[in-house]
């Protein structure tokens, strides 16, 4: 839409219907106030402002409108029965305008001008938005840049730490071999093996997390019992932690249909979480429930240092690490990330119930007969 301002209002008729006739849509104003007001609201694609008015002038208003945001990159053309003088003609210019019409004017030329200058500000704007958008993705790419350097410096160290350990007792016990302590020698290759598997696990989330991203982890689904498939997971479990008391209740004696070895990994997960933050504290429970609508559900619970409402939502995304406890703790941010996507698999749901310095709840809930997307 074109927005005509001219005090005299036989001269906007006259300009509007010209225009009309030639397909423009045309809005007027009677002075460089109103005009000042509707332009403010309306989004106009040029202006066509009379030099000479009482009050505001045609200048004073190309000045107001270059001082907004919104509305200074729209083209203005100045009409003008006087005036003519260079001076004028550069002040025009000056205060914004992009030509200069002296009456009487040539229609065709004015509607010639018109078209150029409203197709030159349709791609001043295309340009403005590609620009912001160039200059958002820039801002992203910088995030995610600095993003992954955290991400790649905390993993080395996660990794090296496991690496040094074995390296350690490796070398321990080569020593005890040497000294002929054959008993001494087995227990630092058991502990070697053991921060072998923390190595294996935690390139095996990387792996996972990886796959996710370009939708390529696997699933297997089978048939299978979810009684053995707890008793299996918490045994696992207690086997890497002997000292910790895992209390299970509920039964499920029942054959469930999903991928069983995922679905550890999220138990796993679960119970491994469930110790790790909780360090005082000796016990972890685990409950099975049979829901209507055949919904299975595991509810893992621990006493440990829990965590605070605004960071639940937060938990399962990819890398999320409470702030205030990654110090203490150490870890990558993968588990919950890559649990979530297990249980989504499942066409099931995961959550957290949680009070800091209380504990947490970590559960899932899945059909019992998902229908399953098997790509
Ligand atoms: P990681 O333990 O390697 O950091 P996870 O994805 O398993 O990664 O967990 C993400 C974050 O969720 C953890 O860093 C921790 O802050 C929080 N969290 C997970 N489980 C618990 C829990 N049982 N109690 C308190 N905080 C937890």
């Amino acid at each position: 839409m074109i927005l005509l301002v001219d005090d005299k209002s036989e001269n906007l008729i006259a300009l509007k219907k010209t225009l009309e006739n030639r397909g423009f849509i045309i809005d007027t104003a009677l002075s460089g106030e109103e005009a000042l007001k509707k332009i403010l609201k309306t989004d106009y694609e040029l202006i066509i402002l009379d030099v000479q008015m009482p009050g505001m002038d045609g200048f004073e208003v190309a000045e107001a409108i270059s001082g907004y945001s919104k509305t200074r990159d729209i083209p203005i053309i100045f009409l003008s029965a006087v005036n003519v003088s260079k001076q004028f003609i550069t002040k025009g210019y000056a205060s914004g305008g992009r030509d200069y019409l002296v009456k009487p004017f040539d229609t065709d030329i004015l509607v010639l001008k018109i078209k150029t200058f409203i197709k030159l500000h349709e791609q001043t704007i295309e340009l403005n938005r590609i620009q912001q958008s160039l200059l958002a993705e820039i801002e992203q790419r910088k995030l995610a840049e600095s993003k992954k350097d955290e991400f790649i410096s905390i993993a080395s160290h996660e990794l090296n730490t496991p690496l040094t350990s074995i390296k350690g007792y490796l070398q321990l016990a080569e020593r005890s071999l040497e000294a002929g302590q054959k008993e001494n020698s087995k227990l630092f290759i058991g502990r070697s093996r053991k921060q072998a598997d923390k190595l294996n696990n935690l390139v095996t989330d990387l792996l996972d997390t990886t796959k996710i991203e370009s939708g390529r982890l696997k699933f297997n689904y089978n048939n299978f019992n979810f009684d053995s498939f707890i008793e299996n997971a918490i045994d696992s479990v207690r086997h890497s932690y002997p000292g910790k008391q895992i209390i299970r209740t509920g039964l499920a004696d029942i054959q469930i249909l999903g991928d069983e070895s995922r679905l550890e990994q999220v138990l796993i997960n679960y119970l491994t979480n469930a110790i790790k933050y909780a360090p005082e504290s000796n016990q972890v429970f685990v409950e099975v429930n049979i829901l209507p609508d055949q919904l299975i559900e595991v509810r893992v619970k621990d006493h440990g240092i829990g965590i605070s409402k605004e960071k639940q939502e937060q938990l399962f995304d990819k890398f999320y690490r409470v702030e205030e406890s990654s110090n203490r703790f150490q870890g990558l941010g993968m588990g919950l990330y890559i649990c979530a996507e297990i249980i989504k698999r499942h066409q099931g749901e995961y959550g957290v119930e949680s009070e800091p310095g209380q504990g947490s709840v970590f559960y899932f809930r899945i059909p019992v007969k998902p229908i399953l997307d098997l790509n």
